[in-house]
């Protein structure tokens, strides 16, 4: 189990979904009470729990459990999670609400999309409906000694995503509205799968700088400084590929040979490109989705 202290009031816990490590974080923000913000999937809640376990956390103390987005790597787990939270309230947006109370077309949609990865994900459980909280932009969770976030509605790589700021620390918990931080080599990979914005995802990268945060603690994965420097980065990335697609339909290229093409012209995703193959669950999904996604955005603009 790895829980890290990453600043002060903020846990970080690598839930090694599919035993996959460095992919998956939660992240547990403690004052008076608790809140956690992503919970990872249903198969990691196990893993989740015993790093509460590991920094004392008692589970009535958890007030907050905040998901990104209902995605099953963000928010699949949060059904089975709050199980074990008798006082924890759910915020997620009010788009992604009525699929966690019924998450049987998400689970459905999902198995199509993700295939096997959706297995190694684990099948979502329904939250509770009186347990939820419909969020908006610029609503603040408070748990007391300083420790509160304020929802920041990013959207863009989903139509119900959002982001937290926590203004004690001048950091953001970015989902996946700034794109998948590789950690280990230090390198930002899209994540864009259909039905992708461009033009929404970048106002919210803009959203997001305009806080002029230090810090951003991506789900994939860990905390990262030189906040604005990544934020502004993976723009330009997502404008590079957009620019890439557009060209090769121009051309009359298949999706393979345009996602060859990304490959080839951005420099970061080339030096990243051994590390995703070899990646679990990577490898199945962020590569084809993301291009598929993109390629799709400039199709639409086109017809
Ligand atoms: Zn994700």
């Amino acid at each position: 189990m790895n829980v890290t202290k990453i600043d002060e009031h903020i846990y970080m816990i690598d839930v090694e979904a599919g035993e996959v490590r460095n992919f998956i974080a939660s992240y547990v923000l403690i004052g008076e009470k608790v809140a956690l913000v992503e919970t990872g999937p249903t198969s990691s809640i196990p893993n989740l729990l015993d790093g509460l376990e590991e920094l004392n956390v008692k589970p009535e103390d958890v007030a907050y459990v905040a998901v990104s987005h209902i995605h099953l790597d963000h928010g699949g787990g949060v059904g089975k999670l709050v199980k074990h939270l008798p006082k924890a309230k759910v915020i997620v947006h009010q788009r992604g609400a009525p699929h966690l109370v019924n998450p049987e077309k998400l689970w459905q949609q999902s198995q199509l999309v993700l295939g096997e990865i959706a297995e190694i994900y684990g099948e979502p459980e329904p939250v509770p409906a009186e347990r939820l909280i419909a969020a908006s932009d610029g609503m603040t969770v408070d748990v007391g000694d300083g420790v509160s976030i304020r929802v920041v509605e990013t959207l863009g790589h989903a139509s119900h995503h959002l982001s937290y700021y926590a203004p004690f620390s001048n950091g953001v918990f970015t989902g996946d509205a700034a794109g998948i931080y590789l950690s280990e080599i230090g390198v930002i990979v899209p994540t864009t799968p259909p039905p992708f914005r461009l033009d929404i995802a970048l106002a919210s990268l803009d959203k997001l700088a305009n806080l002029r945060p230090k810090t951003l603690y991506y789900t994939h994965f860990g905390k990262a400084s030189d906040a604005l420097e990544k934020l502004r980065f993976y723009a330009e990335q997502l404008k590079l590929w957009a620019s890439i697609a557009k060209k090769a339909i121009e051309n009359g290229d298949t999706i393979e040979a345009i996602g060859q093409k990304i490959v080839e012209g951005d420099k970061a995703v080339k030096k990243a490109e051994d590390y995703l193959k070899k990646h679990k669950v990577l490898s199945e999904t962020t590569l084809k989705e993301s291009v598929q996604g993109v390629v799709e955005y400039v199709k639409n603009l086109t017809s």
